[in-house]
C-alpha cells in the first residue's frame, strides 16, 4: 500500500511540468514562421532597415502562431462565433511586451527577427504585435517564447538548407515549388506550407516558409492543415538586394 501511494505520488510529481507546460495552450500546433527579405523588399511598398543597416541575405522570423488544426465556430463556451476562427490572438491585453525581459536575446532578435517594415524601422514594435496579437497565446512567457522561435530558426537553418538543394536566390532563375518544399521536408521531416508574394514586375516569388511545430515549440510535426499561399508551380526566389530599399528610403 505504502509502495503504491509512493509511486503515486511520483506519477503525479513527473505529470505535473507536463500538466503546468500544457495548461493554457489551447491550440494544436504553431506556426514557425519566416520570411524571405529578398520577396519583402522587392515589392511596390519596398522596405526599410533599422538604422539604415541591411541586414544579412538570410531568411527572418515573422513570428511563431498557435494554430488550431481546425477551425472553430463556436467559442469556449459553446456559443457560435460570428466568422470561423483558425487561430487563436490577442489572448491577454494585460501582458504586453516588456523588453527588459528579452534584453539579452535582442542581439539575436536583431539578427533574425528584424523589422523591414518603412511604417516603424522599429523592431521592437514588430516584436511586440508579434507578442501581443500571438505570444499571449502560446502558452509560454515572453523569454520563452522570444527563445524558442530563435531556437527553432537556428536549429533549421532555412537558408543553408536551400542552398543545400541547389535552391540559389537569384533574379533570372525559377524554381519548381514542390522542390522548394521537399527540400525543407528532407532537412525536417515536415513538409512546410508555402506563401507567395509578388514582385514589381508581378511575379510570384517565395515569400514566407510555415514550417509545423508541436505545442512545445520545439519538435517538428506533421502540417495538419493545408494552406494556400498564393503560389504557382513554378516561383521565383530573388537575390536580396538593397537598391529598392535604398529608394524608398529618400
Ligand atoms: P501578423 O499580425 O502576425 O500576421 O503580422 C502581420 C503584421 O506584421 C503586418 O502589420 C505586417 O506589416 C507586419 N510585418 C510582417 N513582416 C514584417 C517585417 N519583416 N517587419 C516588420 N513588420 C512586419
Amino acid at each position: 500500500m505504502m509502495k503504491l501511494q509512493y509511486y503515486g505520488s511520483l506519477a503525479v510529481l513527473l505529470l505535473l511540468p507536463v500538466a503546468l507546460a500544457c495548461a493554457d495552450t489551447d491550440f494544436d500546433f504553431f506556426y514557425h514562421v519566416q520570411q524571405w527579405p529578398g520577396s519583402y523588399c522587392d515589392t511596390k511598398e519596398g522596405c526599410c532597415f533599422p538604422g539604415n543597416q541591411k541586414p544579412a541575405a538570410d531568411f527572418g522570423i515573422h513570428g511563431l502562431w498557435p494554430n488550431y488544426a481546425v477551425c472553430r465556430t463556436v467559442d469556449e463556451d459553446g456559443r457560435p462565433l460570428n466568422q470561423s476562427k483558425c487561430w487563436p490572438d490577442f489572448c491577454n491585453a494585460s501582458d504586453p511586451l516588456d523588453p527588459s525581459l528579452i534584453r539579452d536575446l535582442e542581439p539575436d532578435l536583431l539578427r533574425n527577427w528584424g523589422t523591414l517594415s518603412c511604417k516603424s524601422k522599429e523592431s521592437t514594435a514588430f516584436w511586440s504585435h508579434e507578442w501581443t496579437r500571438h505570444g499571449t497565446c502560446s502558452g509560454m512567457d515572453q523569454h520563452s517564447y522570444f527563445l524558442a522561435a530563435l531556437e527553432y530558426k537556428a536549429r533549421f537553418n532555412l537558408t543553408r538548407i536551400l542552398l543545400d538543394a541547389g535552391i540559389v536566390p537569384s533574379e533570372e532563375r525559377t524554381y519548381c515549388l514542390s522542390r522548394i518544399r521537399d527540400a525543407v521536408a528532407e532537412a525536417t521531416g515536415s513538409a512546410p506550407n508555402l506563401e507567395c508574394n509578388r514582385n514589381e514586375r508581378n511575379e510570384t516569388q517565395l515569400y514566407q516558409v510555415y514550417q509545423c511545430v508541436g505545442v512545445d515549440g520545439r519538435s517538428p510535426v506533421r502540417c495538419l492543415v493545408a494552406m494556400d499561399g498564393g503560389c504557382t508551380g513554378m516561383v521565383k526566389f530573388p537575390a536580396f538586394c538593397a537598391t529598392e530599399t535604398i529608394q524608398v528610403m529618400r
